[in-house]
């Protein structure tokens, strides 16, 4: 077991077992740039420093939040108006919605606060912290140091010409923005640069003080060195032959001469009839709202999947009841079927008592003896329900007078079923004894099965199916079915 309380899993032990000696730093950095979606890459930086951890290492496990980062496109939802504020630092252009002190901000907050709610033990440094901070100040030195062989990496990754004034370095100019300034001088004793902006005019930036950043290619590999970087996984649009990470190899090889952290390469998720997640096509989902639906060791194995480099196309509609049934017979979490749950939390509301009643009565007694677990688990349910659930597994009981009305428009032969049943239920019969009544009254009167619990459906709920009838059944009090049955 790991610290999550899941074992770790063996992708993440091997990946473990080829890092060497710590203390380990494992890094995972996103720019809060839109909607923070990504938490694969983070579940697996965190399920790697579990692995470690659990081999008895010291470890620092890191989100590195882009927050210095220059706005580069109007994220889904914010006006387009933000366009004025392209190229300036995410830290520094206003909340769009005015809630939190910057645009990175309300996108990275949200996300944070999911990270703490999942119990990870991560800490979340803003970039723009750290560059005002001082902690990229000797890696920058070195970059600006080392322009004509950054600039050659990157020519020779790319097959392009750069500029010849080319710098690693983006000083902030007085406009805010990160781009279109030309260093001109760089002054090492006083950690600076001289640069002239578009007009010619001449300025200074202290880089020691956050007054603008590493381009982002050479960023990643001096953050390596500046961090003390030993993993970092990656998605594959970075790996990709000329991507990032060849880039920052080299730079962190012959440039930083920084030992390569070790990598793990994941592979996308999609959203089943959506697409692979995109924030910039507004296809996501969020944590905090998979949070609403299942526990957070549920949340990490279904974002892990079995292995993160295989693509995961997620189900949270007709296929989350039958994921959250393997992850609790996994972890031997919970007997309940998760759509009996649904149906228990749809009938009850948000009375935990009336719930446990019904799990008792279905032959569920072990989930109804902790209430607290079992408030949490109908709320996942509940919420599932009204946020995923497709149309056949929203349900309700209906109201004793709805229900005489749909008896009344049965035929006959399913109206004298249930009149049957009503005579022969009793109040000591359990979820499995309603079961085999309910199919052996049907086949005793030569009513067949599916046309037997067609009515026992309509006249509860409205429908033609449902869920498992027997312990739906026994949930519900037994003089109250007796008289919908009878009526
Ligand atoms: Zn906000």
């Amino acid at each position: 077991m790991g610290d999550t309380g899941i074992p770790v899993p063996l992708w993440a032990e091997r990946v473990a077992d080829g890092l060497g000696e710590g203390p380990h730093v494992v890094v995972t950095g996103i720019s809060p740039s839109g909607n923070i979606h990504n938490l694969r890459e983070v579940l697996v930086a965190e399920a790697v420093a579990d692995a470690l951890r659990t081999r008895g290492e010291e470890v620092r496990l890191v989100f590195h939040a882009d927050t210095i980062d220059p706005l580069r496109k109007v994220a889904p939802g914010v006006p387009e108006s933000f366009e004025e504020f392209f190229g300036q630092s995410l830290s520094r252009v206003p909340d769009p919605e005015g809630c939190h002190a910057s645009y990175a901000e309300h996108f990275l907050v949200p996300f944070e606060e999911a990270l703490y709610e999942m119990g990870m033990d991560i800490e979340v440094l803003r970039s723009h912290e750290l560059y005002e901070g001082g902690v990229y100040t000797d890696v920058t030195r070195e970059a600006i140091e080392h322009t004509d062989e950054l600039r050659n990496i990157l020519q020779e990754a790319s097959g392009r010409r750069m500029p010849g004034h080319w710098s690693p370095y983006l000083p902030r100019r007085t406009s805010g923005q990160l781009t279109g300034a030309r260093v001109l001088e760089h002054l090492p004793e006083q950690h600076s640069v001289v640069f002239a902006d578009e007009d010619g005019f001449e300025e200074e930036a202290d880089y020691s003080k956050g007054e603008g950043k590493l381009g982002w290619r050479v960023e990643l590999a001096a953050r390596w060195k500046a961090l003390g970087v030993t993993f970092e996984p990656f998605g594959k649009d970075h790996t990709s032959r000329g991507g990032s990470t060849d880039t920052a190899d080299r730079m962190a090889r012959e440039v930083f001469h920084y030992p390569i952290p070790g990598r793990y390469e994941y592979e996308w998720i999609s959203i089943k009839g959506q697409g692979a997640m995109s924030s910039s096509k507004g296809i996501v989902l969020l944590p905090k709202d998979l949070l609403r639906i299942m526990p957070p060791d549920a949340l990490r194995r279904m974002m892990l999947g079995r292995d993160p480099a295989r693509a995961l196309d997620l189900d949270l509609g007709e296929g989350f009841p039958r994921f959250m049934d393997e992850f609790n017979a996994e972890t031997g979490r919970s007997e309940v079927p998760f759509n009996h749950l649904a149906l228990v939390s749809q009938t009850v509301g948000k009375d935990v008592d009336a719930a446990a009643t019904m799990l008792r009565r279905g032959g569920y007694e072990e989930a109804a003896r902790e209430p607290e677990r079992l408030a949490r688990d109908l709320s996942y349910a509940r919420n599932w329900a009204s946020d995923w659930a497709p149309e056949s597994m929203r349900i309700g009981l209906l109201d004793p007078e709805e229900s005489r009305q749909v008896a009344a428009g049965l035929d006959e032969e399913q109206r004298e079923y249930l009149a049957d049943l009503s005579a022969k239920l009793g109040p000591e019969m359990d979820g499995d004894g309603i079961q085999n009544l309910l199919y052996s009254t049907a086949v005793g009167r030569g009513l067949k099965p599916k046309r037997a619990f067609a009515a026992v459906y309509k006249v509860l709920l409205g429908k033609t199916s449902g869920p498992k009838a027997g312990p739906f059944v026994a949930g519900l009090p037994p003089e109250d079915v007796r008289q919908r049955f009878s009526a």
